[in-house]
């Protein structure tokens, strides 16, 4: 059974061989744009779209800056209650704002607040505002916090060791249900006495690249310095290989750090694991690497998932290092999390090791990643939504 796809950019279809689960997403932008026309969430505009938007309601554009920086950076959840607004924005409001009117704010019901036995990781199910469900991840390290955020419902990828890749693609989130995930991690750490966010990481549910548009616009108005404020230089975005996506990220001079996740150096092995490998073919992705580290100069990291017996031997981290040749980059190392469609098993920490050895000759930097939040099905690869804990 074969899928097609829709890639956002450039609308143009492509197909995968990938597993029937992941073979049924049939959505392209244009649905997504009918889906969100009329009316809107305040939280999908970046700050020139809202100053626009009042400049057109005959407004001075520093009533949007107020607006904005009672949005993004004070979190207000009462508008109607935030004392500084002068009654030109109060009768925008009134008029633009709520039931049958122009604009909506994206309020995403917590259905879930799981803790970590770690003692370190959250793990937040939201309800969407059509019934999806989506996960986000909160994360403690030594002294800051890192979100791990969700770009779309389920994911066409299909990746075979991953929970999302399991369930499917369902549709993409709009910029305002990505933003919506910051907030909420935001005040979760304000009520839990902590400092902000510091990090974010965009390797939850979903494909980013898949999501460009919206993705972009979601970075743009949770980087913001009058908002949540969040540097470019501290956000990841992480693609299963999405060559169109890296290469227009290189274009684009988008200034947020790349992770590839590859998983496999030679192209059998990759697309047993990566079904989207056969749309995008492993010499076309270090192709496209090679391009955005030439128009960037930015380092690259590459994720891979350590499954025993599959991927996890020093031979295979040879063909790595010998991919890597050349790049500026560093391997993550993440032994598999358990998922209960995939019958694999986490690497060994002699594997791992033995693994990293062979790197480390080759004069290649990786990490072995701490397994945070196993537990609650919080790590890598085990999103996907759990309705049992609603
Ligand atoms: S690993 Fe990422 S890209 Fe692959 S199926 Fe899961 S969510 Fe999608």
């Amino acid at each position: 059974m074969r899928g097609t796809y829709l890639f956002p950019k450039d609308g143009q279809a492509f197909v995968s061989q990938a597993a029937p689960a992941v073979a049924t997403l049939y959505m392209d932008m244009t649905t997504v744009a009918a889906s969100t026309a009329a009316p809107r969430s305040l939280l999908d505009l970046t700050l020139a779209e809202l100053e626009r938007e009042f400049v057109a309601s005959g407004l001075s554009p520093t009533h949007a800056r107020t607006l904005w920086r009672a949005l993004h950076a004070d979190l207000a959840a009462d508008l109607s209650a935030v004392p500084n607004f002068l009654p030109p924005l109060r009768r925008w409001l009134a008029a633009h704002l709520g039931d049958g009117r122009r604009f909506f704010i994206d309020a995403p019901e917590e259905t879930a607040d799981i803790a970590s036995t770690d003692g370190l990781t959250r793990k937040f199910l939201f309800r969407l505002g059509d019934g999806q469900t989506i996960e986000t991840v909160l994360m403690g390290f030594k002294g800051r916090h890192t979100a791990c955020l969700s770009t779309q419902a389920g994911c066409a990828m299909g990746c075979v060791f991953c929970a999302t890749g399991q369930m499917g693609f369902v549709r993409h989130l709009r910029p305002g249900e990505i933003v919506a995930q910051v907030r909420q991690a935001e005040l979760a750490l304000r009520a839990a006495g902590h400092d902000g966010l510091r990090n974010l990481v965009l390797m939850g549910m979903g494909e980013p690249l898949h999501n460009y548009d919206a993705v972009m616009t979601a970075l743009e108005i949770i980087t913001d310095r009058r908002g949540l404020n969040i540097g470019p230089g501290r956000i990841t975005i992480s693609t299963v290989g999405v060559v169109p996506g890296i290469l227009r990220l290189a274009e684009e001079q988008r200034p947020y750090h790349l992770a590839v996740s590859l998983h496999g150096a030679t192209e059998e092995e990759r697309s047993a694991l990566v079904p989207a490998s056969r749309r995008w073919p492993l010499a076309e992705l270090m192709a496209a690497c090679r391009t955005y580290f030439a128009q960037t100069g930015r380092r690259i990291f590459f994720e891979w998932t350590l499954i025993a017996g599959a991927n996890d031997s020093p031979a295979q981290a040879g063909r790595l290092a010998a991919l890597l040749v050349g790049l500026d980059s560093h391997v993550n190392l993440i032994p598999l999390n358990s998922t209960g469609g995939f019958a694999g098993t986490a690497t060994s920490n002699m594997a791992a090791k033995a693994f990293q050895k062979v790197l480390q000759a080759a004069g290649i930097p990786s990490t072995i990643r701490q397994r945070r939040g196993i537990d609650v099905a919080a790590g890598c690869g085990q999103l996907r939504a759990d309705r049992s804990l609603e």
